[in-house]
């Protein structure tokens, strides 16, 4: 047994199945502690997920403690100040697991160097993936830019892969504290208390993740194909903050779907959706200006407008399409929103209203608790249709048509947008052809803040000058 205290860095591994960095300390050493580095900048633009993470804090500490390990939390401005005190102890080893952001992994690369000069023992483990980025490539060895091939190889060379040990945690001797002026998980939350719908909705810890996804796959993914498209239904997994957290590995996610040996369409289009989370790691990880700019270089001369009032209709849920509105007040609520709508919303931003994505990116960063660097920006470009393989420009959703496609009965509108609950359910889609005293446009709801046909002839227009 190694006699020096095993550190382990905490990320987005929230869990203690499948933690190969975090089982790997507690295999060696007998003192275990494993800490936090909470960044209180870079969460002021994630207000949602503030909540989540503080969750999860109390949530794993709890867990921790019992296995006889502490979980600190060290408030920071910088990893690199931390890291650089860090050095001058040698009475530790330390282990952490992959983050597939360009940032984490640059400074990954810093630890390394530093820590192998200062001769202090380190081990990286690969994070919440299912292949490395550098593993899937082309024959002529550059990244894939196409999902479809992307994700042929990718699966393909999964299951081909010799599949790791299944390890487990071990209990530690005794519990101890190792940093000084730790915070509290309580810290974290935000200050403004519109959360506190969330406590009704999501338990950010390990066991949820698990009981969610066998509910799922016992309750919806035979019909997931269908399913995933309706907003009105819970379809889906709704397993997406557990994912970005690392309360689940998608590892586990994929053993446990493919383990019913069943051969279900719903299956392989749920693990193609994993497979959407890989390629935009990969996308990112080689692209690393696609964080900040657009993917296609010819977006970067689109004539976007600023509009400060459409941007803060959009927000509230205020446009005057209803299946928009429900889309954007579900997010705030609850602070996830409906793949479709999410798609749906999108396109209404950067075409009807001819707003830059990076707005739309900015404000789903804040309010999503999934929010993932890699998920968001590639979301915003393919809807955009700036980025790698994305929807092209000129498709411009239709509001009133998608809303009366999947939302046929308009329960996800009523749901959401309650002033519209007793409309006739062929208005519901497009109130302002409703003529009636009882309800008034502009005054129970808006009007559209553009018409559809309008607003699409003008961004086909702008499209054109690039
Ligand atoms: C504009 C826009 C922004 C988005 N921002 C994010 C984000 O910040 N974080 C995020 O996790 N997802 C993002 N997505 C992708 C997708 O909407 C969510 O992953 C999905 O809605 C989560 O719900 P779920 O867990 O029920 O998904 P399920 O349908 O159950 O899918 C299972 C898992 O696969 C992954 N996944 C599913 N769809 C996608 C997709 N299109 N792209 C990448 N991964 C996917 C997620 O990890 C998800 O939890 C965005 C999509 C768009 C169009």
């Amino acid at each position: 047994m190694d006699k020096r205290i095993g550190l382990f860095w905490l990320r987005d591994d929230f869990r203690v199945t499948k933690n190969d960095g975090l089982i790997e300390a507690t295999k060696n050493h007998d003192q275990v502690v494993v800490f936090y580095l909470y960044k209180q900048a870079t969460y002021q633009k994630q207000q949602a997920q503030k909540w989540w993470l503080s969750k999860s804090l109390l949530n794993f500490r709890k867990k921790l403690n019992n296995l006889n390990i502490n979980l600190e939390i060290i408030e920071t401005n910088s990893y690199k100040f931390f890291f650089d005190k860090l050095f001058k102890n040698k009475d530790f080893k330390i282990y952490w697991n992959k983050v597939y952001e360009p940032d984490y992994i640059k400074f990954d690369k810093y630890l390394f160097r530093n820590f192998k000069n200062k001769n202090i023992a380190f081990k990286i483990f690969k994070g919440n993936v299912l292949n490395e980025i550098d593993e899937i490539k082309k024959k002529d060895g550059t990244p894939f830019k196409v999902f479809t091939p992307f994700w042929r190889n990718a699966e393909k060379y999964y299951i081909e892969k010799i599949p790791s040990k299944k390890k487990m945690i071990k209990k530690c001797k005794k519990k101890i504290n190792y940093f000084k002026n730790c915070i509290e998980p309580e810290k974290i939350l935000p200050k403004k208390d519109w959360f506190k719908n969330f406590e009704n909705i999501w338990f950010p810890d390990e066991e949820s993740a698990l009981k969610e996804l066998q509910k799922f796959i016992q309750d919806r993914i035979s019909g997931y194909s269908e399913g995933r498209n309706f907003p009105n239904i819970v379809g889906t997994s709704k397993l997406s903050p557990f994912i970005k957290f690392g309360q689940i590995h998608v590892e586990t996610i994929w053993t446990e779907c493919r383990r019913r040996k069943l051969k279900s369409i719903g299956i392989s289009k749920y693990l193609a959706e994993i497979g959407w989370r890989e390629f935009n790691h990969s996308l990112i990880n080689h692209f690393p200006f696609m964080l900040e700019n657009n993917y296609s270089k010819k977006f970067d001369k689109f004539p976007w407008e600023k509009n400060s009032k459409f941007l803060s209709a959009w927000k509230k849920g205020l446009t005057g399409y209803p299946i928009v509105d429900a889309g954007m007040r579900e997010l705030y609520a609850t602070g996830w929103m409906h793949n479709r709508v999410r798609m749906i919303v999108g396109s209404f931003l950067v075409k009807h209203l001819l707003i830059n994505w990076k707005e739309g990116e900015k404000y789903f960063k804040n309010c999503l608790l999934d929010y993932s660097p890699a998920s968001n920006v590639a979301g915003w470009q393919w809807v955009a249709g700036c980025g790698a393989d994305a929807a092209p420009y000129f498709r411009i959703f239709n509001p009133i048509l998608q809303g009366e496609k999947f939302d046929k009965e308009g329960e996800y509108v009523k749901k959401w947008v309650p002033e519209l609950k007793d409309l006739p359910k062929k208005f519901i889609h497009k109130p302002w052809e409703l003529n009636e005293k009882k309800f008034k446009l502009g005054r129970d709801y808006p009007y559209p803040i553009v018409e559809h046909k309008v607003a699409r002839i003008k961004a086909l227009n702008a499209f054109k000058k690039i």
